[in-house]
């Protein structure tokens, strides 16, 4: 064997599929694009976790989209943690943010952080209809949060396991997705039992450190497995000058030059990456000025 097949690559997605069996796996381990997200605000370790268990499922849920589009996966609640949600694409660009209030508990359970609140899955696609479900949280995890949300919106058998490592040189997050096909023949059931048993075995450890294939040899060397190109993942925020210049034009030219004699100069800052836009009196008046020419 080569050196490199001994090699982690990590920011991939692997999708696969069971010859025998009417259900698909996906297998993701993030750091650089964990690490990307962790750097825009100085989050508390428990945050940071929760953040990365987000990010993961959000990769894998964003695998399952059958259309250009994205979805974006949010946990609102009354705990210290009041807000994480993650946004990712078909392209698996993914961005995120959490918010936080006072000391938040060294906990991995999902009520102590969050608290008394609910699960939002926002899926938008680029043509047609933006759909949203909402479940309360009444699970321990994320992961049992999101199973029980495919059982509830989707009727379909899902299993979903989130880990995540926090080193000092470099966070690892990593998770597994098994779902039962839509239109399974009559055996489904049992099949994805079988499946799922095996899948359970995973250890924390492998799926943060081994290779993919080697993963899914140690789950399923009895199963024939087809496992198809990696999709490469990455941390990609949306914002742009442009767009922070259309809600300018937005808010309209006499309130934009009433906030710039407020502040000076009007910052807009983006939570989810940490970029700051500024405009000036000369600016503005571009701004203006160019959206008049245009209509
Ligand atoms: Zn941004």
């Amino acid at each position: 064997m080569s050196e490199t097949a001994y090699m982690t690559h990590n920011d991939q997605l692997y999708r696969y599929l069971f010859d025998h069996y009417q259900v698909r796996g996906e297998l993701v381990r993030l750091s650089d694009s964990y690490r990307q997200i962790l750097s825009s605000q100085d989050y508390p370790a428990p945050v940071q976790r929760l953040l990365g268990e987000l990010l993961v499922a959000t990769s894998l849920l964003t695998a399952t989209l059958k259309f250009e589009g994205h979805i974006t996966v949010q946990l609102q609640g009354d705990g210290p943690v009041k807000l994480a949600v993650i946004n990712g694409d078909h392209r698996q660009q993914l961005r995120g943010v959490a918010r936080w209030e006072g000391q938040v508990p060294n906990s991995d359970k999902l009520a102590e952080l969050v608290g008394k609140g609910y699960l939002a899955i926002t899926i938008t696609p680029d043509e047609g209809e933006r759909y949203q479900g909402i479940i309360e949280l009444d699970a321990d995890s994320l992961a049992a949060s999101l199973e029980n949300y495919f059982a509830q919106s989707e009727q379909l058998n899902t299993r979903i396991w989130l880990f995540t490592e926090l080193t000092a040189a470099q966070p690892t997050a990593a998770g597994m997705l098994l779902q039962a096909l839509p239109n399974g023949d009559t055996d489904e059931n049992q099949d994805f039992e079988h499946l799922q048993a095996l899948t359970q075995t995973i250890k924390a450890e492998e799926l943060l450190r081994l290779d993919a294939q080697d993963v899914l040899y140690r789950l399923y060397n009895q199963e024939t497995v087809r496992v198809f190109e990696p999709q490469p993942v990455s941390f990609k925020c949306t914002c742009s000058r442009e767009k922070s210049e259309n809600a300018l034009l937005q808010l309209g030219h006499a309130e934009a030059l009433e906030l710039l004699r407020e502040q000076g100069q009007i910052k807009m800052h983006c939570d989810y990456c940490g970029n700051s836009y500024r405009f000036d009196n000369t600016d503005l008046q571009q701004i203006f000025n160019d959206s008049t020419t245009l209509h």
